[in-house]
């Protein structure tokens, strides 16, 4: 499935917050978005106009900018967001928690999740790779939906991997309550399938639904 190439930076400074797309570097004084950049701060829309363009304010538009800004943050595109709604709105239950849930539950940001990649860019390369496997069997698609019960793990060569080990002694991230640790960090086990009080984004999931529902 196609997947946006283009400069992430530009991502966080249109939705003027850091969306943790470039792993550590999100971490240090590089990031534009940071008050205090060793490089100018440029917190403000990119473009020729972005600096002078003014906000709106509009209902619309507050909808639309968390709408890109969860689609940015999971990395994925338009189409496939939509979907992911259309199948949350069809569930029984709450549909934006039904939306968290489905993107939480995605094998590329379990594998985030896990700490075994910097980014979740980092982490679906991982999985499209075949570094990870879903009860024992590779599996390569990172949109697979795991379930609770299901134990995902890394490679056991992939354990080595400089990156992976680099990730999870430095970024020191911790495992979700949803997510249960094993094998030395490597591998993890889906306990439930997360309730939105475990899922840390920043995201006002209601502006998305009443976005597409209009
Ligand atoms: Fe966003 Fe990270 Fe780039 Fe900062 S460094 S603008 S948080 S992607």
């Amino acid at each position: 499935m196609a997947r946006y190439t283009g400069p992430v930076c530009r991502l966080c400074r249109r939705e003027r917050t850091k969306l943790y797309l470039k792993g550590e570097r999100c971490f240090t004084l590089k990031c534009p978005v940071s008050e205090n950049s060793d490089r100018q701060t440029r917190a403000f829309p990119p473009g020729m106009h972005g600096r002078d363009r003014q906000r709106q304010g509009s209902e619309y538009l507050t909808q639309l900018r968390e709408k890109q800004k969860a689609r940015r943050i999971y990395g994925l595109l338009e189409k496939q967001f939509r979907n992911l709604y259309e199948e949350a709105n069809r569930r029984p239950g709450i549909t934006g928690t039904n939306l968290l849930q489905f993107l939480e539950l995605r094998l590329d940001n379990v594998a985030y999740r896990a700490g075994w990649g910097s980014s979740r860019a980092q982490a679906r390369q991982f999985v499209r790779h075949g570094h990870v496997s879903v009860n024992a069997k590779r599996v390569t698609i990172p949109s697979y939906r795991v379930r609770p019960g299901d134990v995902v793990a890394l490679k056991g060569v992939t354990r080595d991997n400089f990156n992976v080990r680099r990730n999870l002694d430095i970024m020191d991230r911790s495992v979700p309550g949803w997510l249960e640790k094993g094998e030395d960090g490597f591998a993890v086990t889906v306990r439930v399938v997360p309730q939105r009080e475990q899922i840390d984004e920043s995201i006002r999931e209601q502006l998305i639904v009443e976005l597409y529902s209009k």
